[in-house]
């Protein structure tokens, strides 16, 4: 089965006690029938109560997941114990993880491979930094990483691809639309030179997306959805971002 072509997906990050899994309760009221896929992707300590409380409207995922299935790594969870929680989705590559934990792409890419061994669908992150765009390496950035992060078992089933530039995430600055344009043609391009089935992956912009900018990121060409932090963890403004999507 093709998967649903936009999906807005909620990076909550070490955000989220119990109490907020009422946010995701009042998603899943809201949205039953979105034609949008919903992903919420909680602190690891809420998995399995969010994927109770998403039901079948809000699909869960996991921030991060280890490249080996279980052993001797404290602290780190396993792509088969987020699929056991309740997940079906993990990001990996997020900026935080490369930056605060020194992940490479190779990593990313062995990490994306356990989770597709799982059943997970991974959403593999790429971004540049200010310092990257400045000096004018943007695209180099970004396809190196793409090369780099998205291993070969990836398909459009079980892949999403995720555009966040590093200097936009929580600052609420976000590229101007030429800027989003043109890395999401250039992942699109290198989609397709990869891959069989490279036209239908799905591309998510990520990066300071609220609800007054996200109709105007929508309608852009090649961007078919969003990775949001800081608005995913309210109802209210996540649910008027998953309506301008299922707008656009
Ligand atoms: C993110 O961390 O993936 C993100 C896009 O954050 P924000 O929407 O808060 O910029």
């Amino acid at each position: 089965m093709a998967a649903p072509r936009k999906l807005a997906a909620g990076n909550w990050k070490m955000n989220g006690m119990r109490g907020a899994l009422s946010e995701i309760e009042a998603l899943a009221r809201a949205h039953n029938g979105s034609r949008a896929e919903i992903v919420i992707c909680p602190p690891a300590t809420l998995i399995a109560a969010a994927a109770q409380a998403g039901g079948s409207v809000v699909a869960i995922g996991g921030q991060d997941c280890h490249r080996l299935d279980s052993g001797a790594h404290t602290g780190d969870i396993s792509a088969p114990q987020l699929r056991d929680a309740g997940a079906s989705h993990v990001i990996v590559g997020h900026s935080e993880r490369r930056t605060n934990h020194a992940e490479t792409d190779a990593m990313i890419a062995d990490k994306a491979i356990a989770a597709h061994e799982a059943g997970l669908v991974t959403i593999i992150c790429v971004g540049e930094t200010e310092a990257e765009r400045d000096g004018g390496e943007t695209l180099d950035v970004i396809a190196g990483q793409l090369a780099g992060s998205v291993p070969e078992c990836a398909t459009a089933e079980n892949s999403v691809i995720a555009y966040e530039p590093v200097w936009a995430i929580g600052t609420g600055r976000t590229p101007t639309n030429d800027q989003i344009t043109e890395v999401h043609a250039l992942l699109r391009e290198r989609l397709m030179q990869r891959f069989a089935d490279g036209e239908d992956f799905r591309l998510l912009y990520g990066g300071s997306v609220k609800p007054s900018n996200a109709s105007e990121i929508f309608a852009l060409a090649n961007v078919d959805g969003a990775l949001v932090g800081g608005a995913s963890l309210k109802e209210s403004d996540f649910s008027a971002i998953i309506a301008a999507l299922n707008e656009s």
